[in-house]
Formats: structure tokens, C-alpha cells, sequence
């Protein structure tokens, strides 16, 4: 008997590890499929300045208008992405979408500093990045590169460095993302300069019930100033929640209390909405 059940449980267990293998096999197909047909596409939300509260930048976020489930996040396949080794493909086309709209927004007066894009590690070590953003032709410090942590810990990578060289020489920004989650050294931001810290979410929200966690964040925004890199932070839900990370330091705000990531056309309006509100 128990020589069945083990049987069962290993039938069990090779049914669901085929059911995965279809299921990843049909992500990967999709994506693919998607790129082929221009399913991918860039949602933007905005961020503020913490003291005049008007509007600093956009950051751009990709989304997957995929034919059956609708409207995809990130962490529906990014993942999938990657193994697929796409991802490099991702950030291209994302880049490639955000500075269109960018520049139409910019023609149609809604004056936005800048504009922000994730570029994943990948991204970073190709060959031809450098070379396809001279093309670009792009206005120092109104494109900012958003790199996680994780790509600097692998400080042998000289490919790496050199790129992020000629990013700062084509005056495009460089900013951490999601700070404090990862493993970034303190002397390797110091040694990378970068113009932007962006805090987690999960650092900034703890702060509104934890006066600990207040005071790292305020810690945060301590070590931005000495080191003259702007602070930010993510994830900022309510107006309560913008006061406190005004108040210690923070000179950065994004997040669903301002605006949820949202169309090319929305945003439009949605600034439009902004600017009238600000002048009235
Ligand atoms: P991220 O760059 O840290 O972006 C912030 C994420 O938090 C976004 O999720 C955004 O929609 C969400 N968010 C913004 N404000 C709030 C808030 O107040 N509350 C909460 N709970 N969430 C908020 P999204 O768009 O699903 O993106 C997830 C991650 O996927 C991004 O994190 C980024 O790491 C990655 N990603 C997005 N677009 C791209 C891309 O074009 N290329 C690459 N390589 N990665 C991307
Ligand atoms: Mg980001
Ligand atoms: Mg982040
Ligand atoms: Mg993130």
C-alpha cells in the first residue's frame, strides 16, 4: 500500500511539474507572440517634488495588453521574459515608447523635467546600448536610468562600469531602485555617484506605524544629502503618508495618493488636470 501511495504521489508529482512546464512553455510562447504583434506597451505614473508638490518627472513601467487575460503587471512575466533572454528587448522598446511620448508631451506644453526607465541588468551589459543612445540625441538630465542594486554587485564587470561611464557622459541619470532591499555598499554608491536614491515601498510604508522605521528612512535621506543624491520614495499611498516623508527628508514623492501608473493618454490628461489645478 504504501508503495501505491508513493507511486500516486510521484504521478502527482510529475502531473503538476508537466502542467507547469505547459503552462511556462505557453507564457513563453505568448511573449514572444506579443512581441511580434506589439502587445507591449508603456503605462507612466508621476512623481512630485516633496516641497512644491508639482510634478518632477514620469516614470515608465511596462505593461502586456495580452489578446485573453487583459492587462498584465510586471510580475506576471518578467520572470518568463528573462529566461527568455527578452528582457534587453523589453527595455529597448519601453525606452524607445516613453521618449516619443516624452517629446510629444513636451511639444504639447505639459512641460515634464523628466523622464524615468527601468533598465534591467541585462540591458546594461549590451554591446550596443552606448551606441544606440547617441543616436537618441538626448537633452542632459531629462532621461534617467532606473538600475536595482543587484546590478552592482558583481563589481569585476567591467563592461558594466564602462557603460554606466558613457551614460553619465550622454547626461543621462542614473538612480537606484528600490533601495534598501538589496545589497548595495554604501562605498559602491559612493564610487557609482548615481543622481537618485528611490526607497522601497517596503521601507517607506512601515514608517506611518513605526517611529524605527521613520528613523531609518530619515537615515536614508540623511545619507542622500551628505552624499548629494536625491532621495525618493516609492509607494507613497496617502497624503498623511507624503507629510511624514516631506518632513524627513525625503525630496521625492511616487506613489497611489498622487497617481496610479497609468495610459499615454491619461497621463496627458491627467497633467492637464495638474497644471489647471495649480494655476487656479
Ligand atoms: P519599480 O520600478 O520599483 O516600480 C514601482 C512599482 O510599484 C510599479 O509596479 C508601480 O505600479 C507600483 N506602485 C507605484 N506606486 C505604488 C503605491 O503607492 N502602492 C503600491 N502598492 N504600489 C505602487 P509595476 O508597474 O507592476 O512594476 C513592477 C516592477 O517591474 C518595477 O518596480 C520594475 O522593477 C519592473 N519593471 C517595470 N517596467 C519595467 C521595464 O520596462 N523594464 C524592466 N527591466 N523592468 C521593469
Ligand atoms: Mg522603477
Ligand atoms: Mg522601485
Ligand atoms: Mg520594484
Amino acid at each position: 500500500r504504501a508503495k501505491s501511495r508513493g507511486r500516486n504521489r510521484f504521478e502527482f508529482f510529475t502531473e503538476t511539474l508537466q502542467s507547469e512546464i505547459v503552462r511556462r512553455k505557453k507564457v513563453a510562447d505568448d511573449i514572444l507572440a506579443g512581441l511580434e504583434n506589439d502587445q507591449f506597451t508603456v503605462f507612466y505614473q508621476p512623481q512630485f517634488d516633496a516641497n512644491t508638490l508639482e510634478i518632477a518627472g514620469v516614470e515608465a513601467l511596462v505593461r502586456w495588453n495580452h489578446p485573453t487575460e487583459g492587462l498584465l503587471t510586471p510580475d506576471a512575466f518578467l520572470s518568463s521574459a528573462e529566461e527568455l533572454n527578452v528582457v534587453s528587448t523589453l527595455d529597448r522598446l519601453v525606452l524607445e515608447q516613453a521618449l516619443v511620448s516624452f517629446e510629444r508631451w513636451n511639444r504639447a506644453g505639459l512641460m515634464i523635467p523628466r523622464i524615468s526607465v527601468n533598465v534591467s541588468g541585462r540591458r546594461l551589459r549590451d554591446e550596443e546600448l552606448v551606441d544606440s543612445l547617441r543616436r537618441l540625441d538626448i537633452r542632459p538630465g531629462t532621461v534617467s536610468f532606473e538600475l536595482l542594486e543587484s546590478i552592482f554587485l558583481d563589481d569585476t564587470d567591467d563592461h558594466v562600469s564602462w557603460n554606466l561611464d558613457r551614460l553619465k557622459e550622454l547626461g543621462i541619470d542614473i538612480e537606484i531602485d528600490d533601495f534598501g532591499t538589496g545589497y548595495a555598499s554604501i562605498v559602491s554608491l559612493m564610487k557609482l555617484q548615481p543622481r537618485r536614491l528611490k526607497i522601497d515601498r517596503q521601507l517607506t510604508q512601515p514608517i506611518v506605524k513605526s517611529a524605527r522605521q521613520r528613523q531609518l528612512v530619515e537615515s536614508i535621506a540623511e545619507i542622500g544629502k551628505t552624499l548629494g543624491i536625491e532621495v525618493v520614495a516609492e509607494g507613497v499611498e496617502t497624503m498623511a503618508h507624503a507629510r511624514i516623508l516631506r518632513k524627513i527628508g525625503c525630496t521625492k514623492l511616487q506613489g497611489y495618493a498622487f497617481g496610479r501608473p497609468m495610459s499615454a493618454a491619461a497621463f496627458e490628461d491627467y497633467v492637464r488636470a495638474q497644471s489647471w489645478r495649480a494655476a487656479s
